[in-house]
């Protein structure tokens, strides 16, 4: 079967310095597939390379059996693949709803964008309470939710997620973690790079562990978890 997509020997430059070295993974649909890995290790580089948003150097990307590498990120929005980008880059002084009609500037639909901004207040209450609101005022946690929901406003076959629990608190950390749940649940297939080895490989599929642009080890989400060298590594454990 063909995976919804495939990543072939991929290799992205900045300048002269190879970030990514020749990375290979899939994600099948309705899997959760996480990318785990330190700073630096490419992981960022290689989402922005997925969206169209940087130009690989070499190797191969094919979004359901379509190759993509060289296709304007735009077009890939319109495939199917979404991007939540680090940092979340959401608008501030936008309202939350003109935020979330943004990830939804493709679509001619109007009822079904309706729907949908209705599906992100539901999964996001606190966004709905806050439709009129500035953007700029949500908190982290809310911000991050925002940045999903605006990814979700595209009806993405393939959502990725870049770090969506960074700089957050606990508890709301846990939240945006309960919210991929249910997507998985209700059948979004998730590509998701995270710091949080733990909360990732808990619900991942299938995980890959990158060190400095090469892809080290992989495995099923759960056998990861219990890797020694993961342990060590990434789960600060002795
Ligand atoms: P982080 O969690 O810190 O974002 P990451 O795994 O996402 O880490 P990348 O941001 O993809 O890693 O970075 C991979 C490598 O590419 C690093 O060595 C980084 O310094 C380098 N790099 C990233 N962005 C640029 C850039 N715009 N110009 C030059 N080098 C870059």
């Amino acid at each position: 079967m063909t995976a919804m997509l495939e990543v072939d020997d991929l290799r992205v430059a900045y300048g002269t310095i190879l970030a990514v070295k020749g990375i290979s993974f899939r994600v099948e649909q309705g899997q959760v597939v996480t990318l785990i890995g330190g700073n630096g290790a490419g992981k960022t580089t290689t989402l922005r390379t997925l969206s169209g948003l940087l130009k690989p150097a070499g190797g191969q990307i094919r979004f359901k059996g379509r190759r993509i590498d060289g296709t304007p990120a735009h077009k890939i929005v319109e495939l199917g693949l979404a991007h939540s980008p680090e940092g979340r880059h959401i608008f501030p002084r936008m309202t939350i709803e003109e935020n979330l009609l943004l990830g939804a500037y493709l679509r001619r639909d109007g009822a079904g964008v309706g729907r949908d901004i209705q599906r992100a207040y539901d999964l996001f209450p606190v966004l709905g309470e806050r439709r009129k609101q500035a953007a700029g005022t949500l908190s982290g946690g809310e911000q991050q939710m925002l940045a999903m929901g605006r990814a979700l406003m595209s009806q993405p076959e393939l959502l990725m997620l870049d770090e969506p629990s960074m700089g957050l608190s606990p508890i709301m950390m846990q939240k945006i973690m309960e919210t991929v749940a249910e997507l998985k649940a209700a059948g979004t297939t998730i590509l998701l790079v995270e710091q949080n080895a733990q909360a990732a490989l808990t619900l991942a599929d299938r995980g890959y562990v990158l060190e400095t642009g090469r892809i080290v080890l992989e495995d099923h989400g759960q056998a990861l978890l219990g890797n020694d060298q993961v342990r060590k590594a990434y789960l600060g454990e002795d």
